[in-house]
């Protein structure tokens, strides 16, 4: 998995770490002025201003008058404290799709044009395809043409049946359909990629909502682009709060971006990050598993 975006903030926590490790006894000072570190180090890597704050003071309070164990050196013990806090921040454990329900159930994908929706649309279906389900895709962008035939095409060369809609259909009309179709093909999984915009607006939220209704789908997953930043982490907030996502699949995590939005968006909007996008390929997603990726930050 190639994941470029902690580097700077790996090598920024590892040399904190490093001069912890050389003082044999720590101090409480010792550790306010590691921490003091940690948290501009998270600042810089883009990461939510609270969320820095929050999570700093909660490992103060667990480093700061714990006992030493046996088996680690106070050193040793502040990084295991960090890892176990960065671990919960960002979801504590690997959250499932949920899948279970009459066939065939409906994960409806949702975000902003240019997030990486469509891809990730195709890559899911990949994904669901190895787990022996049998998927069917439908796009319901219907403003953007490209848009349907761009998941068409990467239907076409999973080898997976898509409802062909056009743009002349209603989204809404386009869902009914892709339901009935789906059932006819003895699918039991429909995989739903609506429509994109440049910013949230009412308009969008107003057809995600109505599409909502007729699908009543078992996830709804926010693509979000992790190169933006605190916005990926704002568009996560605001489409949450207007329809209830179930997950969040952060693509382009193999991108330069500072990791801040892995980081945040969790804690900020309370939605689980399903998987990650780690490249422009079909094959590039992965389940997230915060302790992993934990782990990788500390190196
Ligand atoms: P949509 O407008 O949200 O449907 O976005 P697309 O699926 O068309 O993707 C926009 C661009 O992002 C395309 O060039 C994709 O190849 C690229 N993309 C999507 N996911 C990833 C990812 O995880 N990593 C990288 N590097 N590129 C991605």
């Amino acid at each position: 998995m190639v994941i470029t975006m902690f580097d700077n903030l790996s090598d920024r926590l590892q040399k904190i770490f490093k001069n912890l490790r050389g003082q044999g006894k720590l101090t409480e000072e010792n550790i306010q002025s590691a921490l003091r570190e940690v948290r501009m180090a998270l600042l810089e890597a883009d990461v939510h201003y609270k969320v820095a704050k929050d999570f700093v003071a909660s490992i103060a309070e667990r480093a700061i008058g714990q006992e030493v164990m046996q088996s680690l050196t106070p050193g040793q013990q502040v990084i295991k404290i960090v890892n176990e806090a960065l671990t919960e921040l960002m979801g504590g454990r690997a959250e499932p799709l949920r899948l279970i329900g009459k066939p065939p159930v409906c994960l409806m994908m949702v975000g902003l044009q240019g997030s990486g929706k469509t891809t990730t649309t195709a890559k899911l279906a990949r994904k669901l395809v190895q787990e022996k389900r049998r998927p069917c895709l439908v796009p319901a962008d219907v403003y953007r043409p490209a848009a349907i035939d761009q998941l068409v095409t990467l239907a076409g060369q999973l080898k997976l049946p898509v409802y062909a809609s056009s743009v002349q259909q209603r989204p809404e009309e386009i869902a009914r359909e892709a339901l009935a179709y789906a059932k006819q093909q003895n699918c039991d999984t429909l995989l739903v990629d609506t429509a994109g915009r440049l910013h949230v607006d009412t308009e969008l939220m107003a057809e995600l909502g109505r599409l909502k209704e007729i699908l009543e789908p078992n996830e709804i997953l926010l693509v979000a682009d992790a190169m933006t930043g605190q916005d990926a982490v704002q568009v996560a907030g605001k489409f949450h709060d207007m329809l209830g996502v179930t997950g969040v699949i952060l693509t382009k995590l193999d991108g330069d971006a500072r990791g801040g939005a892995a980081l945040s968006i969790r804690s900020v909007t309370n939605c689980p990050i399903k998987f990650i996008g780690t490249g422009e390929k079909l094959d590039a997603l992965e389940v997230f598993h915060p302790d992993r990726m934990s782990s990788r930050i500390l190196g």
